[in-house]
């Protein structure tokens, strides 16, 4: 049965989708049949993964509003076992749509129920919001990571996506639990990083996964080559490291398949 695992944070540029496509191209080189789901109208994981957003024609919001089938938008990348449903500017237009819907916040939980067991892994990229498309996505999923750059104000709206989440738990998905905290963009030889570190595991303690990406300018150049790290610098610290919370998120899981 495929596990579903949101990206969050309402904070933008704290590395959502950086982790959403590095993260899934890694647990699909460790052979887990991965799913992502781009659900953030700027598309950046569509054109990160090699896809151009303007020839997007449906995303995940026709499938929520518009009841077009998943299975019929699902792309193959070019990693092996990497799948991608594809997103495009409409669906900022999806929150306004969508607010007379009924079970209006279950919408992503139903689509994705149709085709999430063909897979190991489901990643959700969500956008830099609280709005009804991020509480769909953390409706649909069995789990949130939350990336948290280790900058200034790091722990600033976090209060606010925990205390969502908890309203999600009791309201809408009994289940949902936090895969980790993970931390981002880190450089060693900057005080205020390890000021972060040092603070985050101090309030978060084991909810913190021993992974921390580091600050790696291959990673932030892969958007522009459309592929994932590992495709083009698969030794270089940042491929590593992503590779490493993807065994990390396979152990917990109880998934071990260490390459
Ligand atoms: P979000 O999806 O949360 O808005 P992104 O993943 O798009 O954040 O990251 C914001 C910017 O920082 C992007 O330009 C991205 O390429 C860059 N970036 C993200 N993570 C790293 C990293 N570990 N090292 C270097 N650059 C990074
Ligand atoms: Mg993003």
């Amino acid at each position: 049965m495929g596990k579903i695992v949101a990206i969050a944070n309402q904070k933008g540029g704290v590395g959502k989708t950086t982790t959403a496509m590095n993260l899934a191209a890694s647990l699909a080189i460790l052979e887990f049949k991965t799913l992502v789901i781009d659900a953030d109208p700027q598309a950046n994981t569509t054109s990160g993964l090699g896809q151009d957003p303007k020839e997007i024609d449906n995303s995940i919001y026709e499938c929520m509003v518009d009841g077009v089938e998943i299975s019929s938008i699902i792309r193959h990348t070019e990693i092996e076992n990497l799948d991608l449903v594809p997103s495009h500017i409409d669906l900022v237009g999806a929150e306004v749509e969508m607010i007379n819907l009924e079970n209006r916040e279950e919408k992503m939980r139903s689509v994705v129920s149709k085709i999430k067991d063909d897979y190991d892994f489901v990643i959700i990229d969500c956008s830099p919001s609280l709005g009804l498309i991020t509480i769909n996505a953390l409706t649909a999923a069995n789990s949130v990571i939350i990336p948290v750059q280790c900058e200034y104000f790091a722990l600033e709206g976090l209060g606010k996506l925990l205390n969502t989440i908890k309203i999600i738990q009791t309201r809408l998905n009994i289940d949902l639990e936090i895969e980790g905290i993970l931390l981002t963009m880190y450089d060693v030889r900057l005080r205020l990083s390890n000021q972060v570190v040092d603070e985050v595991k101090m309030h978060f303690k084991n909810m913190v996964f021993n992974t921390i990406i580091p600050r790696n300018v291959r990673l932030g150049e892969s958007p522009s080559f459309g592929l994932p790290v590992i495709a083009f610098d698969a030794e270089g610290k940042g491929a590593v490291a992503y590779l490493n919370l993807a065994n990390e998120i396979a152990e917990r899981n109880g998934l071990v398949k260490v390459n």
